[in-house]
């Protein structure tokens, strides 16, 4: 008679029984065996699957409880399967995860990405500049046609300070469509639709985009105030100008 050892079919355990028993009975799990089924320890273990069943504890089996407490063999390579599986279905396990700080990036690399952002930077101005520069030319033969739009209409100041404001009127929006013009005269709805419409022609032949529904045309004037859309102007009441000229 000898004592063996070998693994529970059931759990994996080790376990260790007499030659002469019949049955073995796993400590662990509680299973219930005929010694012929115990797993050799040497067993390539990879390819054996436990079927970890449950197993309420039985009493008079016929087995002796046989059981040792030497080092588990089988669980490190039951989470070993389980981590391979989990690498394999592409789960990311906290061991193999990278974290910022531990990832110094070469000079090289710095230097790619900075140049990356350099050509996106230049990019965006290539592609924008065009834009800018058509607006800016747009606006600036605006400009030098204002003497024109509004020549033996009314009165406006046409000059531009040092800064290059204009203080007499204003262009605005992304194709000139937008314009106020300050006077001193007196004007009716006839003069501010008149306005608007050097301007609109303006427009066109300084080559801007704009459509005569978008362009709008404010009039400060002595009187009132006039806002001029799809050639129609509408007047309304400038209170500051109306209280001064009532005190005159
Ligand atoms: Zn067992």
């Amino acid at each position: 008679m000898a004592v063996l050892q070998g693994l529970c079919k059931n759990c994996g355990s080790l376990v260790m029984y007499n030659s002469a028993d019949e049955m073995c009975d796993c400590i662990f799990c509680n299973a219930v065996f005929p010694i012929g089924e115990v797993i050799p320890v040497d067993a390539e273990l990879k390819d054996i699957v436990f079927p970890m069943e449950k197993f309420e504890r039985k009493t008079n089996t016929g087995a002796k409880n046989q059981y040792s407490t030497m080092p588990d063999r089988v669980t490190p390579v039951v989470e070993r399967n389980a981590k391979s599986e989990a690498l394999d279905e592409g789960v990311e396990t906290k061991q193999f995860e990278i974290q910022a700080k531990d990832v110094k990036a070469p000079k090289k690399v710095v230097a790619i990405i900075t140049g990356a952002a350099a050509v996106c930077l230049l990019v965006t101005v290539v592609v924008s500049f065009p834009l800018y520069k058509k607006r800016t030319e747009v606006h600036s033969k605006m400009e030098d046609k204002m003497h024109s739009i509004v020549e033996n209409i009314v009165k406006i100041d046409e000059t531009k300070d040092a800064d290059g404001n204009t203080p007499g009127y204003s262009i605005q929006g992304i194709s000139c469509q937008k314009v106020s013009m300050l006077t001193g005269d007196e004007v009716d709805e006839a003069t501010a639709e008149l306005l608007f419409n050097n301007y609109c022609a303006a427009l066109k032949s300084a080559g801007s985009s704009a459509d005569k529904d978008d362009v709008e045309l404010k009039l400060y004037s002595k009187n009132g105030i006039y806002t001029v859309k799809s050639g129609k102007a509408k007047f309304s009441e400038n209170k500051v100008a109306t209280e001064t000229s009532k005190k005159k």
